[in-house]
């Protein structure tokens, strides 16, 4: 494998100049090191190591002269005999955004004791709650790839699971739009892998019959592939409907809770040391998003590198729901489907992403650049909204590999240590085939394994169906007027933009998984996501939650550690 990739390196214009060190470990992994100038460099390196069939993965520690400084490893204090223990758990599963939270529920099926730790202060507070929320059809991944298979059998399972953890699911479908000659092989080559990946109801379109489906469609479109089966959601409502669903059945999330190390004396998945304490367990499920590589590493059986990708997505008001009903995307670019234009489920068009390779795993900025590339490319599709009915933006950072594709496995190397790894997009759409992947996976090895030492039976008291209150604006006047005779606080709109009342919010801070943050209220709530961004809202939900959490409003969050809102206090928040 060295001598063939040496010679693709040296028949690379760009990267023949360089003399990099490359090891070829054991698994058919390649391990990449050494200085290079430019991020751009380190990523085509791994890429092009990757490109060849008998690599398995490839561990890229190439670095720059910017990039080392940002990259280094965490040194970690560890006191095997102090730390004290937190629980005992069968499964332990790192990381709560879609992938974690969709395997807890399915997990919890079976009568085994589950905990699930996140380092963040709430549930889908990593790339969950910063993407497109498009639970695609699956055309554009490679034919034979994992996510391929999954993204088309979890598309699948969506009805059922919206209708079960009550989230709002609109299968609109969705285009991807060509204007001349090119983007038609574009779409062909599309349609040819979707008919490949099982897509159901694919079929290319003229541009007139596309105009049909989606009127607001530019007259500039020629053709068109039809994808009736993609559909959208809100990412991080998917998220904490799972997470809640398995919390009902009995699983235990930790948040704020971070894995730093992993005893696997004897090559087996022990102990996890976390900052809070360790944690004892049979079986650990890395679904640690863009960290996936850092927790490998920790657990012992690192294959793969996460190279971070960035997208940027603008969200305009909701006033403008109209524009569009289904998805209409782009051809793509190197390595994203090109972007789409959309909206959420509460009728917000959402335009992106952007496709940016980034050095740093927490850079979720949003640049000028993103800003522009998005809204020149998309107003030339879609007629009916501009610039001025932007009311945000944001950044999401995709999760990676060098084989572009996702790492579903248990360990060879390291008993109990299952892989749910380098899950970028699609795979919030692919997520309910992941976690049943996931767990097919842990019931072979605990047969093969015995790391339990008992059979594991599936439980005959799950409870599939969420427990969840409807929004009170979305009430009849007799359930409000119902509400509002039990609590007098159904009857204080906080935030008038999304019409969130103030017991609401109280809900949801005292809720299944509590909202202790500015952030997890919005998410659970609405309350900022409207045309002002909190700028009503915002301050009153700090007094809510500073009230109801006991604890000053100085100590009140975003999102977490070092996000404080307030400063310090001049004088009472007066409103109420
Ligand atoms: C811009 C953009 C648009 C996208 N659009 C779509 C789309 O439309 N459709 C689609 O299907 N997919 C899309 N994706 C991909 C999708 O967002 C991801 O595949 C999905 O969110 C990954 O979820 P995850 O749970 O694996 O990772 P994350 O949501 O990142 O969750 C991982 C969690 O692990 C936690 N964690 C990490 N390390 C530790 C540790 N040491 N200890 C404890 N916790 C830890 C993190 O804090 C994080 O919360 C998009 C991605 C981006 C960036």
């Amino acid at each position: 494998m060295i001598a063939h990739l040496k010679k693709l390196i040296k028949e690379n214009e760009k990267l023949n100049r360089y003399d990099i060190n490359i090891e070829e470990l054991e698994n058919n992994v390649i391990k990449l090191s050494g200085k290079v100038d430019s991020w751009g460099d380190v990523v085509d390196f791994g890429h092009l190591a990757a490109s060849l069939d008998q690599v398995k993965g490839v561990i890229n520690e190439l670095y720059t002269a910017e990039s080392i400084k940002k990259n280094m490893k965490k040194k970690v204090k560890i006191n095997l005999e102090k730390d004290k223990l937190i629980k005992k758990t069968d499964v332990l599963i790192v990381g709560a955004g879609i992938t974690g939270s969709a395997i807890a529920r399915e997990l919890a099926k079976y009568d085994l004791d589950i905990t699930v730790i996140e380092k963040n202060s709430d549930i889908a507070e990593g790339t969950t709650k910063a993407n497109n929320g498009m639970v695609h059809s699956g055309y554009a991944a490679t034919p034979g790839s994992l996510k391929a298979e999954l993204n088309v059998k979890g598309n699948a399972k969506y009805d059922k699971w919206s209708k079960e953890l009550k989230f709002d699911f609109d299968r609109t479908g969705s285009f991807v739009v060509g204007f001349d000659e090119d983007d038609r092989a574009h779409i062909q080559e599309y349609y040819e892998k979707g008919k490949k990946n099982g897509v159901p109801g694919i079929e290319i379109l003229t541009g007139d019959k596309a105009r049909e489906i989606e009127e607001n469609l530019s007259e500039d479109v020629k053709s068109a592939l039809w994808t009736p089966s993609a559909g959208y959601v809100a990412p991080y409502e998917v998220a904490i409907a799972l997470a809640e669903n398995a919390v009902e059945n009995g699983v235990d999330i930790l948040l704020d809770t971070e894995l730093i190390a992993v005893d696997n004396a004897a090559d087996k998945i022990n102990i996890a040391y976390t900052n809070q304490g360790r944690i004892e367990c049979s079986y650990l499920i890395n679904a640690a998003g863009v960290y996936a590589d850092q927790v490998a590493e920790m657990a012992g059986d690192r294959q793969f590198t996460i190279h971070p990708r960035r997208g940027t997505l603008i969200i305009f008001d909701k006033e403008k729901a109209k524009v569009l009903k289904s998805a209409v995307g782009t051809t793509p670019s190197k390595h994203t489907k090109g972007g789409v234009a959309q909206r959420t489920p509460e009728g917000n068009p959402l335009w992106g992403p952007t496709a940016v390779e980034v050095a740093d795993k927490t850079n979720t900025a949003v640049s000028q650049e993103d800003l522009d590339t998005i809204i020149n490319k998309f107003t030339t599709i879609v007629g009916g909204i501009d610039k001025k009915d932007m009311i945000t933006s944001f950044s999401g950072v995709r999760a990676a590999n060098y084989k572009e594709d996702f790492v579903i496995e248990a360990s060879e190397k390291i008993k109990g240590l299952i892989q749910a790894a380098a899950i970028q997009s699609p795979g919030l759409a692919s997520s309910p085939a992941i976690a049943e992947k996931i767990v097919n996976i842990l019931l072979n090895e605990e047969k093969k394994l015995k790391l339990l030492g008992r059979k594991i039976k599936k439980k005959n008291n799950f409870q599939a169906e969420r427990v969840v209150n409807k929004p009170f604006h979305q009430c009849s006047n007799h359930e409000k007027e119902k509400l509002l005779a039990e609590d007098q606080a159904y009857g204080h709109v906080i935030c008038r933009c999304e019409n969130v009342t103030e017991a609401e919010i109280v809900s949801a801070i005292h809720g299944k998984i509590p909202a202790r943050t500015v952030d997890a209220i919005k998410r659970r709530t609405r309350a900022g996501m409207g045309r002002c961004q909190a700028g009503f809202c915002g301050p009153r939900v700090v007094k809510i939650l500073a009230r109801e959490l006991g604890i000053d409003s100085e100590k009140i969050t975003k999102k977490g550690e070092g996000s404080n809102i307030v400063n310090y206090r001049i004088k009472e928040l007066l409103f109420d």
